[in-house]
């Protein structure tokens, strides 16, 4: 079972492959990996012991960043992400810790958990990926609708009273114009903009 994996100079966590959304274009529909040798399909989701175990095989001095993000959206597993988060806080000081998400956790949870993160988190990077929620829900097929859409930057808002870094991102083939259109949405949200490669 592969729960930490490398990627670029950072350290990823696989905890669950579970998601709220089914995204037409998520790698996950592809390939079994990321980084052209660890398969990210988890027979069960590893245990708070498990992954604390996983990590002690590494020596975290190697990676710029760790970051919850594997075959799954990693806030179904929120209580286990601010374990772990705490856990590694506590250890390892200087360590880096992002999130990727989408954006989703205080639909799937039904209460605002950003301020959980507060202290422990030090980047949330929420997936955006559409200039409007019809759009979102036609590429992102959330279980939530198009609320995901209105929900997702509810939470890029209230994470950012609570995290140093919030982003919204999108990928580099969407068209121009609507890029414009998501940085002036991550704009009035308060938060960084990404354009970030788009994976295939
Ligand atoms: S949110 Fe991420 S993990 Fe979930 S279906 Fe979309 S691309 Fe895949």
């Amino acid at each position: 079972m592969t729960i930490t994996y490398e990627l670029g100079s950072s350290l990823y966590v696989n905890i669950t492959n579970r998601c709220s959304n089914a995204c037409t274009f998520c790698v996950r529909n592809k390939h079994d990996t990321v980084n052209g040798k660890d398969n990210l399909w988890l027979d069960r989701e590893p245990t708070i012991d498990e992954i604390k175990t996983d990590f002690k095989r590494r020596d975290l001095s190697e990676y710029d960043a760790v970051v919850f993000c594997g075959y799954g959206e990693p806030m179904m597993r929120a209580d286990v992400v601010i374990e772990i988060a705490k856990w590694l806080k506590k250890n390892h000081p200087d360590i880096k810790i992002r999130i990727n998400t989408n954006g989703q956790a205080n639909m799937i949870y039904k209460k605002d958990i950003t301020p959980q993160l507060e202290g422990i988190i030090d980047c949330v990077s929420i997936s955006l990926n559409a200039e409007n929620a019809e759009k979102y829900q036609k590429l992102c097929k959330s279980e939530f609708g198009e609320e995901a859409y209105t929900g997702l930057l509810e939470f890029a808002r209230l994470a950012k009273r609570h995290v140093p870094e919030v982003v919204l991102s999108v990928v580099d083939i969407m068209k121009p114009e609507e890029i414009e259109q998501c940085r002036k949405i991550a704009e009035d949200c308060g938060v960084t903009f990404r354009v970030r490669e788009f994976i295939k």
